[in-house]
């Protein structure tokens, strides 16, 4: 076997060096300039290979997504909603509200019926 090939092949022409045009004139081919041989992409070189992964320091932001910012739960969910759309609180309340609906969750694994009661009261509009 002596037709080694250890380079890819240009996948324009596939390897022939030359392509058809749109004339039916074979023309050198573009992509590897007649060497049949896929050109060489300078980006193409693998770099993250060589670049240390660890060299990016205390990520700062998976430490603050690590602290949730919504209820999981559905019923703490649906309530963070209302507190949020609520008309009645303000905003300072709202996010003290959202927090103490987190924090509840995290501490007894759900919202109770009387805990949602009573984050409801704080954000019903005062008739
Ligand atoms: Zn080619």
């Amino acid at each position: 076997m002596g037709n080694e090939q250890n380079f890819e092949v240009c996948s324009t022409c596939g390897g022939d060096r030359r392509i058809a045009n749109s004339f039916g004139l074979t023309t050198t081919c573009p992509s590897c300039h007649g060497s049949g041989r896929r050109a060489e992409d300078a980006g193409f070189h693998d770099v993250t290979k060589t670049k240390p992964s660890h060299h990016r320091g205390a990520n700062k932001a998976a430490e603050a997504a690590a602290k949730p910012q919504w209820p999981t739960t559905g019923e703490g969910g649906r309530l963070a909603t209302e507190v949020r759309d609520s008309k009645s609180v303000t905003e300072a309340e709202k996010t003290r509200l959202i927090r103490e609906i987190i924090d509840y969750e995290q501490s007894h694994g759900q919202c109770t019926q009387t805990f949602l009661k009573k984050v409801r009261k704080q954000v019903r509009p005062r008739v």
